[in-house]
């Protein structure tokens, strides 16, 4: 078994891990203080943020994206292609599944590798809620493969109404989950119909896209003021999305939606973003005490609470806040926890200790 002991493993490269280990790099990697290792279960980092405009084809992820490799080379951090699945505490060592490519041929074997001190920043997958049909319905946005998944799916959509010269044929689309994710797609998407004339699709306009954007709550953007909220549903709204507020998804199925009052919603292509989870995996591991959404719970250091030598942050991470809220899931909460644990980890490096810990 080869092992190799990096002191300060961070796992996930995305809004937090990244920002991360870059600042370590400069701070403790470049003085030879620490080795910073990151883990990505891809090669190449693409703001989570913007994947909506993957899905919308608005923007190139191959051109957008940061190769790890390279950026580790500039920023004085190693990089290492794996997918974390395990963990030992009492050895301090993480398990890396084997790697196949697409024709089953082993391209890693199982790794392992040890920390003094370990990260975890492995983000969020969408929640369903184990709403039936969902899974094998519906797609998500939780990363660039099913980003881009979705995107082909819309470009067939439209080239297939571009051959349809009934100007009342139109692509329907429906958007479970009236949060950042679904508002900024449903715009996104009539911005993108809106230009698909340019592209040789002349038979196309915003007006053969129809898309449902459907929120269970009292309205969509619950998590920002109310002020906002009603705003950005008056744009929508003038941009010709129906927007189906109070409105509850019972199923997912091959033609839509049904709704909890049996009404069906019909869709070509059905998305699901109606709220996130950690990854089921961290919960079979059986360490960390956790949220019903499986996020890891913290202390006021973001170190776990079973274990003060493994700290996490970002989606995965349940940190409650002093008037009782949690910290929501927002690459602005991850860029805050990222710096929180940086200064944590070079405190660490200096003293040993974390009595001058940033809570
Ligand atoms: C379409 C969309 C729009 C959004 N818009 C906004 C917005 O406008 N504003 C905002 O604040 N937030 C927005 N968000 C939320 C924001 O993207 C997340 O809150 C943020 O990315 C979380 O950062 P993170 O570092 O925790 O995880 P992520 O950025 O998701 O990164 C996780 C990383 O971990 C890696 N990983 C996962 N599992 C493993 C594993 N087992 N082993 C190794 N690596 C692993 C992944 O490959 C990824 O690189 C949006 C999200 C989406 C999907």
């Amino acid at each position: 078994m080869n092992i190799i002991t990096p002191k300060i493993v961070v796992i996930g490269g995305g809004a937090g891990g990244l920002e991360l280990v870059t600042q370590l790099g400069h701070k403790l990697g470049k003085k030879k203080q620490a080795d910073i290792l990151l883990i990505d279960k891809n090669r190449t980092h693409i703001w989570k943020p913007l994947l909506h405009e993957v899905a919308t084809g608005s923007i190139d992820s191959d051109l957008d994206g940061v190769v790890y490799s390279a950026h580790a080379a500039q920023h004085h951090y190693h990089f290492q292609l794996g997918e974390f699945d395990n963990i030992d505490q009492k050895t301090k060592t993480i398990t890396l599944a084997a790697l196949y490519d697409e024709s089953g041929h082993t391209i890693l074997p199982e790794r392992h590798v040890h920390y003094d001190h370990l990260v975890i920043a492995i983000g969020s997958i969408s929640n369903d809620f184990n709403t039936p049909g969902v899974k094998e319905n519906c797609y998500f946005l939780d990363s660039t493969q099913q980003a881009q998944r979705f995107q082909h799916s819309l470009l067939d959509g439209f080239t297939r109404l571009h051959q349809d010269d009934n100007q009342q044929q139109a692509l329907n689309i429906a958007i479970v989950g009236g949060g950042a994710t679904g508002v900024e797609l449903s715009a996104e998407l009539y911005h993108v119909s809106n230009l698909l004339k340019l592209y040789g699709l002349t038979n196309m306009s915003p007006k053969r896209l129809h898309i449902h954007l459907i929120e269970a709550g009292p309205r969509i953007l619950p998590a920002l003021p109310e002020r906002i909220a009603s705003s950005a549903k008056r744009e929508l709204l003038k941009l010709g999305v129906h927007v189906r507020e109070h409105t509850q998804v019972k199923e997912a199925t091959k033609y839509g939606f049904i709704t909890k009052d049996d009404e069906q919603i019909e869709a070509d292509i059905m998305v699901w973003a109606a709220g996130v989870k950690a990854p089921d995996f961290i919960k079979d591991l059986g360490v960390f005490e956790l949220t019903s959404n499986n996020q890891i719970r913290v202390n006021k250091f973001l170190q776990s609470t079973v274990d003060d030598r493994i700290f996490v942050l970002g989606d995965c991470c349940a940190f409650t806040q002093t008037d009782g809220k949690q910290v929501p899931p927002r690459a602005q909460s991850a860029h805050q926890m990222a710096k929180c644990v940086e200064k944590n980890l070079c405190t660490r490096q200096k003293t040993k200790k974390l009595t001058k810990d940033k809570a």
